[in-house]
């Protein structure tokens, strides 16, 4: 019997040997994969999953795709690898939890770490990180003070100076959403069209280049999101378009400024399930919430989770409370109205 014992913990001894020989790819295949579709850019989650793998061995397999993930997914249906999905904006979370793609999870982990206004009450959608849609407005042609609140975008005063992305991308939609919610349809209406008459050209181009063309003289005032503003410091050609805006977080001093949120969920027909909540469970933890805020200056759910020190600069982000999912019901009509004021037009 002793015999026996002595002979299996020295063949485990071996194995192990050979494994650790063998190196980091096969001791991820002894304890599983966890397969993501992935609407949020590599830069930022792969380092993410490097850690993950580190920490616990599971190999993270990923499909990046920033269009017609969703579409992929309800085609594959029941035969679908997918473990975890992953979105970049809160408008395609909800289009996950509308395609049926996502399933509930109940997780004390997870709950802990995310504050009930960050995740579905059933589990079907978890926020990761907000950011702020705000104004980059010029410092050398926009008083400090002049322009304080999403409203004032529609003021007259400030004709022929906003510049815009399109109205159409989900940023924008989420955007207009939110006013229908605070001002009923007509009131935003006449708020859309106000903000249309006073672009400076034809929506184009994404938030950054919005911002190029205040720093170019083409506008004074632009709308973007708010972790760009980090995002352009740091890099060598956009610091100048950075260095010539101050930012304004819209209506700080009455309901709070817009946020949007990224976002995941347990794919409905996950294969590796427990594989994909501990990814999910280490995707809100500290490590990686970390990461997000400083790799990409976004504001981490996690509330033990700091942003980083350039977006704690900007001082504390005093959020719009409207629940996420309630603006998010709105984006329909939010597009019927960009549509109506011709806005991209
Ligand atoms: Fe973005």
């Amino acid at each position: 019997m002793r015999a026996i014992k002595v002979g299996v913990s020295a063949l485990l001894g071996i194995a192990a040997i050979a494994a650790a020989q063998m190196g980091a790819a096969t001791v991820a295949n002894a304890e599983g994969v966890v397969n993501v579709y992935s609407m949020r850019q590599p830069f930022l989650v792969e380092p993410i999953f490097e850690k993950f793998t580190k920490e616990t061995g599971i190999e993270v397999k990923t499909v990046f795709s920033k269009k017609g993930l969703l579409e992929r997914l309800e085609q594959e249906g029941e035969n679908s690898p997918a473990d975890v999905i992953m979105t970049s904006s809160f408008g395609d979370t909800m289009r996950t939890v509308e395609m049926e793609l996502t399933q509930p999870v109940e997780n004390d982990i997870l709950n802990a770490q995310i504050p009930a206004e960050f995740r579905a009450e059933d589990g079907r959608w978890f926020a990761l990180t907000t950011r702020a849609r705000i104004l980059y407005v010029s410092k050398d042609r926009v008083e400090p003070g002049a322009i304080s609140t999403y409203e004032d975008l529609a003021d007259p005063k400030w004709k022929g100076r906003i510049c815009t992305r399109s109205g159409t991308h989900p940023y924008n939609v989420q955007l207009v959403a939110s006013m229908i919610l605070h001002h009923g349809k007509d009131d935003a209406k006449a708020w859309l069209e106000g903000l249309k008459n006073n672009l400076a050209r034809k929506p184009q181009g994404n938030d950054r280049a919005q911002i190029k063309a205040v720093s170019e003289g083409e506008c004074d005032i632009a709308l973007g999101n708010s972790y760009y503003m980090g995002k352009m410091l740091a890099d060598e050609e956009q610091r100048v378009w950075a260095e010539s805006v101050n930012l304004v977080f819209p209506n700080a001093n009455d309901r709070g400024t817009h946020v949007n949120a990224s976002g995941m969920g347990l794919a409905k027909g996950s294969p590796n399930r427990e594989n994909a909540l501990k990814l999910m469970e280490f995707l809100a933890g500290k490590t990686a919430q970390g990461i997000y805020a400083e790799a990409n200056y976004e504001y981490p759910v996690h509330k033990d989770v700091a942003p980083s020190k350039l977006v704690q600069g900007w001082g504390a982000l005093k959020r719009d409370s409207l629940p996420l999912e309630k603006v998010a019901a709105n984006r329909n009509d939010a597009v019927k109205l960009v549509n109506e004021v011709g806005y991209n037009e």
